[in-house]
Formats: C-alpha cells, sequence, structure tokens
C-alpha cells in the first residue's frame, strides 16, 4: 500500500510503501535527497484507515481483513498502554519496561487467540470488570472467518455492520483508556528517537501525523464524536454502532482522500 510524502528538499511527490515500525529510509526520485519519514500513527489506526478506504471505493471484501487485523492490533495496544500504565505508576524507568513488554510479547506474538488472553486479563484488572464484548458473536468472529478463511463474497451490508461493529468498540475502549494510550505514543517516540540518532550526516528527518478516523478523537483536531440532534419530544438514546461510524465516516472520511491517488 503506497501513500503520498513531499521531498524536504525539492517538494517531489514520491511514493511511499507503508512501513511496518511506521519509519521510513527513502530517497527523493527527483533530486536525489535522502531523507527518513516518521509517520505518528499507531498500526491498528493504519489498518482501519485502509479498510475504511477499501470499504468506500467499493472494496468490501479486502476492508474485512483489514477490520479484522485492525482489532487485533488494537487489543495489542491496549495491552501496552495498560502495561505501560501500571509501570508509570511505579515509578519505574520507561524504557526497562518497554523491554520487558517486548520480549514477554515475544511468547505470543504469532498467536492471536493468546493475545485475546492476554487483553481480557489487562481488562479485567484496569476496569474491574468482565470484557463481556469478547464473544465470538459480538466480534463478528464468524463472519471475518467466512470471509477470510473461506472464500465468502460479503454484501456490503455485511462489510458496513461489521465494520461499524469493530469501530465503535475500538472508539469506545480508546476512550476507557484516556491518557493511558500516551503511553504507547511515547513508547513510538522513544522508538523514532532511537533510529534518529542513528541517521548518517544529510539525512533530513520529517515527521508527519495523518488524518484519520480514530487519531481525530484523540488529539481532539476534529473533536469527539458528537450525538445526533434529537428531534423534540424525544429523550436522547445512546447511538447504535452503525449511528457512531456513519457519523465517524461523515467527519473524517474525506481526510482518508490522500489514501485515494496511489
Ligand atoms: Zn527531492
Amino acid at each position: 500500500m503506497l501513500f503520498p510524502s513531499r521531498c524536504p528538499v525539492c517538494r517531489h511527490e514520491n511514493r511511499v510503501e507503508f512501513a511496518d515500525a511506521s519509519i521510513h529510509d527513502l530517497q527523493c526520485t527527483a533530486c536525489g535527497a535522502a531523507y527518513c519519514l516518521f509517520v505518528r500513527k499507531q498500526k491498528f489506526e493504519v489498518l482501519f484507515d485502509l479498510g475504511t478506504r477499501a470499504l468506500m471505493d467499493g472494496y468490501a471484501r479486502e476492508a474485512v481483513a483489514s477490520f479484522a487485523a485492525a482489532l487485533e492490533r488494537f487489543f495489542e495496544f491496549y495491552i501496552r498502554a495498560f502495561v505501560l500504565e501500571q509501570a508509570s505508576g511505579k515509578d519505574e524507568e520507561f524504557d526497562v519496561a518497554v523491554n520487558r513488554l517486548d520480549t514477554t510479547w515475544r511468547h505470543v506474538v504469532s498467536q492471536s487467540e493468546r493475545q485475546i488472553g492476554m487483553f481480557a486479563l489487562a481488562y479485567l484488572l484496569r476496569e474491574g470488570q468482565e470484557p463481556d464484548f469478547l464473544t465470538g458473536k459480538a466480534l463478528g468472529a464468524d463472519f471475518r472467518n467466512r470471509v477470510i478463511h473461506r472464500g465468502y463474497l460479503p454484501r456490503r451490508a455485511e462489510v458496513d455492520e461489521y465494520a461499524a461493529r469493530i469501530f465503535a468498540l475500538i472508539d469506545r475502549l480508546l476512550t476507557e483508556l484516556g491518557p493511558g494510550a500516551g503511553h504507547v505514543e511515547l513508547a513510538q517516540e522513544r522508538s523514532f528517537a532511537a533510529h534518529l540518532s542513528q541517521l548518517p550526516e544529510g539525512v533530513t528527518a520529517v515527521f508527519e501525523e495523518h488524518p484519520g478516523m480514530f487519531r481525530a478523537r484523540r488529539f481532539a483536531s476534529a473533536g469527539p464524536v458528537k450525538s445526533a440532534p434529537v428531534p423534540a419530544g424525544r429523550t436522547q438514546g445512546a447511538l447504535n454502532d452503525a449511528q457512531v461510524f456513519a457519523r465517524a465516516l461523515a467527519e473524517r472520511g474525506a481526510a482518508l482522500d490522500w489514501l485515494r491517488r496511489f
């Protein structure tokens, strides 16, 4: 998956492939300048935006794989936020806590079932309650498996519903995490700083923040998802998943246009 990036020297628009660690060592195809692009975004955000873009472009089946991956990476994000939050409460060295978390993660990295187990415990310890949303039915696990593993061709409405369910869940958990999410952002900044310190002379560092479906919420640039206007005489109920997703799409979907050009 490619996205456009402007050369800091000649302003030429280069095509860049998303890198797993959000760190892109680049050379401008026009002027040859070397630069390093750091994208301040979490993996689950990138994946959800790619899914949303695919959905908007009519690739419903492809979107499912991205949404499913986004949810798995969000569970990892939540676990990391929780563990680092705990460590900071104990005045522990941040880098030590991150290292210990990274080595522990290796035990579960290739098995998503183990990761869901870790998430369930993290949620229980942090919120003091059962993660009752963690059932296969609530997560649309059967639908996801039919699409990804059995070649089922989903209708657009089914994918909309699946996307809305995952969006609403991540949105709710991010809200519950609140400033706790900042610990993972800090870990990303540290990994950027480590790479930055190793850059050869003459390489320009560029930091970017791409708009997306979730980022807007946490950094308040577009404000939180607002409730729909309530007609007179009716009490306001909570928005359902589809309404929450539709509203976010209306507010932030256009911000994903930059993903369309490549
Ligand atoms: Zn250039």
